[in-house]
């Protein structure tokens, strides 16, 4: 049994500190693991650096066990952005595995990311 390793009932955990657990835990079972920083800038006079398509993009996309699995994760008081839903809905709708983690979710996330379950949801080998 994995040691939890986010109190966030006893206090409040941050997004950053959040993502590296579950980069963490998601790696030592078995995904790989992307994200893409939004590292758009404003530089003065309205101008703007950086890539502007990534903006709303879920924070990690966890491929593995034969589930390609889309996630953005908040901090437990904190809500995703009008950008991000419209994402969520697009992922939805076309067939994404897509959902918001936050730090309160711990056990749900351990369940979901851990082989134990995995092993019965991974599709059987076609040809
Ligand atoms: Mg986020």
């Amino acid at each position: 049994m994995m040691a939890m390793p986010l109190q966030s009932h006893l206090f409040r955990v941050s997004e950053s500190a959040f993502q590296s657990a579950v980069i963490d835990l998601a790696t030592r079972c078995g995904w790989r693991v992307f994200h893409v920083s939004d590292s758009r800038m404003f530089v003065g006079r309205g101008a703007m650096i950086g890539d502007p398509l990534v903006r709303g993009w879920p924070d990690l996309v966890l491929v593995g066990h034969g589930h390609i699995l889309y996630r953005e994760l908040k901090a437990d008081d904190n809500y995703p952005s009008k950008v991000q839903r419209q994402w969520i809905t697009a992922l939805e709708e076309n067939g994404g595995d897509v959902a918001v983690w936050r730090p309160r979710d711990w056990e749900e996330i351990e369940a979901c990311l851990t082989a134990d379950r995995l092993s019965t949801a991974v599709r059987p080998a076609t040809g």
